[in-house]
């Protein structure tokens, strides 16, 4: 496979683009691996690829009921952020971001990360003092974040209405916060993962497993049964489904989010934005277009579209911040099937199931956890032992009380 580089540009732009080689092989399905990872999401691929990269194995392969990247990896709005309130959690995501800063380079494969600052609104007095909380409480944690008046947000944010319907009374920045282009984060992951040995298989639907004595032994697919003693479940809104074929319930609730793009323009918004009082949030993509996302849909679906009340509330969250995108038109919308937990933090590790190890519970926020839940779970599914930043994530803390309740962290409902 070709490595990526300046050489390997200039070499193929003499052949007159000959000369590469295609990302990743297409994967056919042997009757035995020594670990199966089931969706070939961001998670997923990333969990693959830390198994064969950190643990050394080689005999593993991702099964993808449609194409890599197809979910909710190729439908988000691309932020990243550590942004939480609990020491847990900052500290899980903040390993992620900083695992994502050194990803281009890891991987050989330019996933676009931008470091571009995320600010949070407060809106009302109750608000900026839950601001200021969440600044000392992710300072503590060892996260950066500064806190900013707001009249000093106006200024640091060309274009943002000074009076909108929720007047913008304080902000919260993250500067480690930003973006990154979300295919180049399956595809990087899938093709580092394939130059490892590892099988990545679209199109290969797992229908059932093989369970005896409460233990894994395979899996049944739309290409065959498939042996394996090790099976990882990273499906989102799907996880639900998929556990109940193994038998077991997961406290997981999937909805709808949705979001939408603009028709592209030249740079006008160097940062992400989002105004908790109406959910919106936006930033521009590098090809010019205003990518704006809003709160779920709040009925449960597996339909990848969103109604057109969330689309209407988002877009007017979009027009009171910047009064003058009122004129720019909308060009695609879209929607994923987001896996949403109670306490709205994700499960990662054992399942009731011996040998099936959990990857869900994203809910809104998985793309900026992506290396981090991918690394997490390769070492528990290697070594057996949670790796210590994951172990408060487990589905046992349903059974222990032990709930970690982030519902109000991100300034979204999720
Ligand atoms: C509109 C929207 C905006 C979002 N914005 C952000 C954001 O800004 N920042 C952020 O951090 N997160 C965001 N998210 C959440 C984020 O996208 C997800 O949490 C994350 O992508 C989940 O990754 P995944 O690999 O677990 O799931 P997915 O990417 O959905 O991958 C799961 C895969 O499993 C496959 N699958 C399902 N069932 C089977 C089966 N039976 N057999 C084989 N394969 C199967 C699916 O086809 C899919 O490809 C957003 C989500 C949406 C929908």
């Amino acid at each position: 496979m070709t490595r990526y580089s300046a050489w390997s540009l200039l070499r193929a732009g003499l052949s007159g683009q000959r000369t590469w080689t295609p990302a990743w092989r297409e994967g056919k399905p042997r009757k035995r691996y020594q670990a199966v990872i089931i969706g070939g999401g961001g998670h997923g691929l990333a969990t693959a690829y830390y198994l064969a990269s950190k643990h050394g194995m080689k005999d593993i392969a991702v099964l993808e009921r449609g194409w890599i990247g197809g979910g909710n990896t190729g439908r988000n709005t691309t932020v990243i952020r550590s942004n939480y309130f609990f020491p847990e959690s900052t500290r899980f995501y903040d390993f992620s971001l900083s695992l994502y800063e050194g990803l281009s380079r890891e991987l050989n494969y330019n996933i676009m990360f931008s470091r571009r600052g995320m600010w949070t609104f407060a809106h009302d007095r109750h608000g900026v003092e839950m601001l200021r909380r969440s600044v000392n409480a992710m300072r503590l944690n060892g996260a950066d974040a500064e806190y900013h008046e707001g009249a000093d947000v106006l200024r640091r944010i060309p274009g943002l209405n000074p009076t909108p319907r929720f007047p913008i009374l304080a902000g919260l920045l993250q500067p480690r916060g930003g973006t990154a282009r979300h295919d180049a984060v399956a595809w990087g992951y899938a093709r580092a993962a394939d130059r490892l040995g590892v099988d990545i298989i679209q199109n290969c639907e797992v229908t059932g497993f093989d369970i005896r004595e409460g233990r894994i032994t395979g899996v049944q697919t739309s290409l065959g049964d498939i042996a394996a003693e090790r099976v990882g479940l990273a499906v989102a809104g799907h996880s639900s489904v998929m556990a109940k074929r193994a038998g077991f319930r997961l406290p997981i609730v999937s909805y709808a989010l949705q979001a939408f793009v603009s028709e592209p323009m030249k740079p006008v918004l160097d940062t992400v934005v989002l105004a908790p009082s109406t959910g919106t949030y936006l930033s521009q993509s590098d090809k010019g277009e205003i990518v704006v996302g809003g709160t779920l849909d709040l009925f449960p679906s597996y339909a990848q579209r969103g109604s057109l009340p969330v689309l209407e509330h988002t877009a007017a969250g979009l027009i009171d911040l910047f009064p003058h995108f009122s004129r720019v038109r909308l060009l695609r919308q879209w929607a994923g099937i987001v896996d949403v937990v109670h306490d709205s933090t994700p499960i990662l590790g054992e399942s009731p199931v011996k040998g099936l190890y959990l990857n869900c519970g994203w809910g809104t926020g998985g793309f900026k956890a992506i290396p981090g839940g991918g690394f997490c779970l390769a070492h528990h599914i290697a070594t057996g032992e949670a790796y210590p930043l994951a172990a408060p994530f487990s589905l046992d803390r349903f059974r222990t009380g032990a709930l970690i309740d982030e519902a109000a962290a991100s300034g979204i409902a999720h």
